[in-house]
């Protein structure tokens, strides 16, 4: 909570996930693997702009159609074919969003794990920032930051012991989470980069990286 405090402080609400519905979180989500986010903005804009963020219009559509639209986001091929997974796996419980938001955490998680594309990253953003559910999310930046904040182990360990750790030391509240995931990537894109801008870092009087 100290660390969160921190980068509270610094940074201010971050106001994730930029998205207006469910679907389009879970859309972002798929797409943001493995790119930077204004890539997926522009992905997103352009099925917006054709009436395609309905799961049903864009699983009807032309896969070509929605190969060039999501293409900006790169890797349109595998992006598309999770895409298609996903919303298969979403219309196939009728787009029930009330059953989403209320199934236990764990039973959603695992139904999301089973669609195959979907790992325990991209699930765990979608059941947060698309269902609001407590899951804390892991990615390279929250191993990267903490590492240098003197917890080695996350560099190379499980995503379940990381995320393990994270869901002991917190509450269980989603918004927390919420916050916390978004502050750790603005942070490392900002300051903890690869290269980490360490002077003036609101972290440094804590981190044990700094020079
Ligand atoms: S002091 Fe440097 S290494 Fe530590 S968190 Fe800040 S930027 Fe990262």
């Amino acid at each position: 909570m100290e660390i969160f405090d921190l980068l509270y402080s610094a940074y201010g609400p971050q106001g994730w996930w930029p998205g207006d519905s469910p679907l389009e979180v879970i859309v972002g989500a798929i797409l943001t693997q493995n790119t930077a986010w204004q890539n997926v903005a522009r992905a997103i804009a352009n099925l917006k702009r054709e009436g395609l963020l309905d799961a049903t219009a864009l699983l009807e559509a032309e896969p070509e159609t929605v190969k060039g639209l999501i293409a900006p986001a790169g890797f349109f091929n595998v992006k598309y074919d999770r895409l298609m997974n996903v919303l298969k796996y979403l219309v196939g419980h009728d787009m029930d969003l009330e059953r989403f938001r209320h199934l236990p955490v764990a039973d959603l998680r695992d139904e999301f794990l089973e669609v195959k594309g979907v790992g325990p990253e991209t699930a765990d953003s979608i059941l947060l920032y698309g269902f609001e559910r407590p899951v804390f999310v892991v990615d390279a930046y929250t191993r990267r930051l903490f590492t240098r904040l003197g917890y080695g182990w996350m560099e190379k360990a499980p995503y379940s012991e990381v995320q393990e750790f994270f869901m002991n030391e917190l509450p269980s509240d989603s918004d927390l989470y919420n916050e916390f995931h978004a502050l750790v990537v603005v942070h490392c894109k900002d300051t903890c980069k690869k290269r980490p801008l360490c002077s003036g870092c609101c972290l440094s009087s804590s981190c044990p990286a700094r020079p």
